[in-house]
Parts: structure tokens; C-alpha cells; sequence
């Protein structure tokens, strides 16, 4: 049997609301396409490389466990940017996505370190941007999902999508998430891949194109994802 491995980092300080069903749902699907996926936690960075890593994953937390996961994080910051230059697939979700960048800045001014593996920073505010969201994307289609951030992200790179219910990367741009190389960032927890079986499948497929074994089959039978997304669907267009 074919197999991938997953680094799921700092587990134990990143997991919002349910951010590990995440990995469920590579799993799963990984196990529908008679793939095995293998899941390596990661609390503590010292010496790790990423020669057996064939996705990564990084959750959400609050801005205190943010930091110091970060903290963590910034001793294999070369190599995690290494590996995304390279291709490697990722997701980050809302903590995990905004420390990729320089820096975040609290509500009341403080500074908090970012990783620096990307060229954008986020500045976070007392008022939250909560609830359901909506997003149209040209790569994944329809992409639902939970937000609650203070953090507001600007920045000139690709994005999953253009947001037509909910906030997303800030309350201006109407943009969500980031999509650089085969790194996905989002502000989506839910968690956001159960109910976007294309995000999942993109990931899966990446990772497979890149240890050159079989996706297959491409498509899987969605009808129940995609009744599950249509309740969101329908849900946000009566709340308007
Ligand atoms: N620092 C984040 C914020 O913007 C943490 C939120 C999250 O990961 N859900 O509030």
C-alpha cells in the first residue's frame, strides 16, 4: 500500500475549534484511494528536518499560544520556508496562517514576532470577525467555513477566493486566505477540509504528484460533502 506522512505541528497549543478534524479528512480520503496516512505530531522542533514530511499541517490558536508556538517554530523557520519554496503542500489555519508572515500586532499594540516565511504582516483588532463564511474560488470552487479572528491580513499574494458572506482575511478586501506554491493559508476553521473535499483532495493530490505515486481515482463519490455544504450555503442566503 502506497502512503504519506503528515507533520501536524504544535498539536498541543494550536487546535481551535476542532482544527484536527483537519487530518481526519486527509486520512480518509487518502484511505479511499487505497493510500495510507501516516501522522507525525510535532510539539518540539529541535533538529526536526522535513526529509519525511510529505504535507504539513499548522492549526489555529489564541494569540498567546500563537506566540509561543511560534517561538517553537522559528528554529526550523529556514526549512519550513525551504520546503514550501520546493512545493511542498500545506495548510495553515488563522494563528498558524497569520505567523507565516513578519508580524502580528494585538489590539493593544503589542508586537508579536512572526516567522517571516512570507512577506505580509496582520494587525489584530478587540472587535472579532465571526460566523458562517462563504467563499467563490476560481481553483476550488464554493469553499465554506467558521471564522473568529481579531487579526486583520493584508498582502499582494494569491488567495483562496473572493468572499460573498463573511469577512475573510479582513473587513475590507473581501479576499480569504493565502495560496502561494502549494502552501494554503485561510482563516477557515469548521474544520475547513471535512466540508471542502476539493481543498483535501488538492493537498492529497500534490503531495502524491510530488512522492510520484498514484491519485487515483481522481474524483470520489461527493454527494453527502456537498449536501453538507449546501446547508451552509442555504443557511447564510436566508440570513441575508
Ligand atoms: N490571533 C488570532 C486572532 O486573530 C487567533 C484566532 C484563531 O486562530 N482562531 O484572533
Amino acid at each position: 500500500m502506497n502512503e504519506l506522512t503528515v507533520y501536524h505541528f504544535m498539536p498541543d497549543k494550536l487546535n481551535l475549534y476542532s482544527d484536527i478534524g483537519n487530518i481526519i479528512a486527509l486520512k480518509q480520503r487518502a484511505k479511499w484511494r487505497n493510500i495510507k496516512l501516516n501522522v507525525v505530531d510535532i510539539n518540539e522542533t529541535e533538529g526536526v528536518t522535513l526529509d519525511e514530511c510529505d504535507i504539513f499541517f499548522i492549526g489555529g490558536g489564541s494569540d498567546r499560544e500563537q506566540s509561543l508556538a511560534t517561538a517553537e517554530l522559528s528554529k526550523i523557520k529556514d526549512t519550513l520556508k525551504a520546503a514550501i519554496e520546493d512545493g511542498m503542500p500545506g495548510l495553515t489555519v488563522c494563528g498558524g496562517y497569520q505567523f507565516l508572515g513578519t508580524k502580528y500586532i494585538t489590539p493593544d499594540g503589542k508586537e508579536l514576532e512572526g516567522l517571516g516565511i512570507l512577506d505580509f504582516y496582520t494587525t489584530s483588532q478587540k472587535e472579532r470577525l465571526t460566523g458562517d463564511i462563504v467563499i467563490e474560488s476560481e481553483t476550488f470552487g464554493t469553499i465554506v467555513g467558521f471564522e473568529n479572528h481579531g487579526g486583520r491580513t493584508h498582502h499582494d499574494f494569491g488567495t483562496l477566493g473572493h468572499v460573498t458572506h463573511g469577512y475573510g482575511n479582513n473587513d475590507t478586501d473581501k479576499k480569504e486566505g493565502i495560496h502561494y506554491k502549494n502552501l494554503l493559508g485561510t482563516y477557515l476553521h469548521g474544520p475547513i477540509l471535512p466540508k471542502n473535499h476539493e481543498l483535501t483532495d488538492y493537498l492529497l493530490e500534490k503531495a502524491c504528484e510530488r512522492k510520484g505515486i498514484p491519485f487515483e481515482p481522481r474524483e470520489l463519490d461527493n454527494t453527502e460533502e456537498e449536501a453538507a455544504k449546501r446547508v451552509i450555503v442555504d443557511r447564510v442566503k436566508k440570513s441575508k
